[in-house]
């Protein structure tokens, strides 16, 4: 996590020093919440830059320059993470193709298939994992979506690998949720768009929901499309949420490395267990992902999953535990687990018996202790 970002400070110090206001005697320290739906007007429409809360406000803009300079482009925060993949997609015309892979975020992969049905996509699913086959499928695409790692399968795509092979024909859109810029930028690496649910780990307190859409600083065109695509469906972030969003983000390298931390000492020891049939991490060396995310990415990250025999094992299990909190979503200080297949929409590659695990700030060895005596009777 020291590799010198694009104006020389590194990810650590842009954390916690941009987005913050001019310095000035008396000024507040941090950008503060401006809760405004409407701002002093003139007649000229060139005088001033913000003109209606749907169109701008400064404490979206300070946290936009806080994703954007950890990315290394220029940031457009949504009202979630699906708005922001919404916007994404209104790119493509009718009739366009898209590369998706098979095992993604849920909501992304109904957002493609609704599109897909009214506007005549053809859309193309492929493992992500499978290099040869992504670009194959590439072919004549109009957009490669990249998600990596895969949530819940946590599978690793060699990012710079597919963006260099595809981004001279297709938009390449990474969604770094899991990944989050301190682990890989995928700008840097020829994507064209990063994707953020920041409601995970950027907010890292399960208590907003935020997305951001991050462009590629020599792509404005795509910009300025998402932009007026903001204005117009005016799916635009919550003063409140953008505040919290950039407060969380203030601690996002310690929070990542110790959750991260802690998932590599679980992997490995879930990985032993008798009751587990399966671990995946990319991180552990048995997984198929270890090579890529050793070569790619400069850490393994904070999710995992298991699998457990079936359903019924994975449900006993999580019923015996006592500080894992059974919860949708990710990326939180709290350690929070999920059997995927509980929702009735999820796909169908995913196993019964998988278990998405986000592993929080706790104490490793506590976390530990309620995992190995709900396994124990499994
Ligand atoms: C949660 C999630 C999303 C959607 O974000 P929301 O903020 O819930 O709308 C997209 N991609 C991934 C990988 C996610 O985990």
């Amino acid at each position: 996590m020291t590799e010198p970002t694009l104006d020389g400070l590194r990810a650590e110090t842009l954390a916690v020093t941009s987005g913050r206001p001019e310095r000035q005697v008396d000024a507040p320290f941090n950008q503060p919440a401006v809760f405004a739906s409407t701002y002093v007007g003139s007649h000229h429409p060139d005088d001033g830059d913000l003109g209606y809360g749907r169109y701008a406000n400064p404490t979206w803009h300070a946290l936009e320059r806080a994703i954007g300079g950890l990315e290394g482009g220029r940031a457009l925060t949504f009202s979630s993470g699906m708005a922001a993949a919404h916007a994404i997609v209104e790119l493509l015309p009718a009739s366009a193709t898209v590369v998706l892979p098979t095992n993604c975020y849920l909501g992304v992969s109904a957002l493609i298939d609704q599109r897909a049905a009214l506007l005549n996509w053809t859309v193309r699913r492929v493992l992500v994992s499978d290099t040869a086959a992504v670009i194959s499928a590439a072919e004549n695409a109009d957009l490669l979506w990249i998600e990596s790692p895969t949530n819940p399968t946590i599978e690793v795509a060699d990012l710079p690998a597919l963006a260099a092979a595809v981004s001279e024909t297709a938009i390449v859109v990474a969604d770094n949720t899991f990944a989050t810029p301190l682990l890989q930028q995928p700008l840097s690496q020829k994507a064209h768009l990063v994707l953020h649910s920041a409601t995970k780990l950027m907010s890292g307190h399960s208590d907003a929901l935020l997305g951001a859409v991050v462009v590629r600083s020599d792509r404005d065109d795509l910009y300025d499309r998402l932009e007026v695509t903001r204005r117009v469906h005016g799916a635009v972030p919550g003063v409140m949420e953008s505040y919290l969003v950039l407060r969380g983000l203030r601690t996002l390298v310690l929070r990542l490395e110790r959750a991260q931390e802690n998932a590599a000492i679980l992997a490995e020891r879930l990985d032993r267990h008798p009751a587990v049939c399966r671990t995946r991490f990319p991180g552990l060396p048995n997984d198929p992902g270890h090579e890529v995310a050793s070569r790619t990415m400069a850490g393994f990250g904070s999710l995992m999953a298991i699998e457990l025999a079936d359903a019924v094992t994975a449900n006993a299990f999580i019923d015996r535990l006592n500080l894992w909190v059974h919860a949708t979503s990710l990326g939180g200080v709290e350690s929070t687990l999920e059997r995927r297949r509980r929702w009735r929409s999820e796909l169908l590659t995913v196993p019964e018996g998988l278990v998405r695990m986000s592993v929080g700030i706790e104490h490793v060895e506590d976390l530990w202790t309620d995992l190995e005596q709900a396994l124990a009777v499994s």
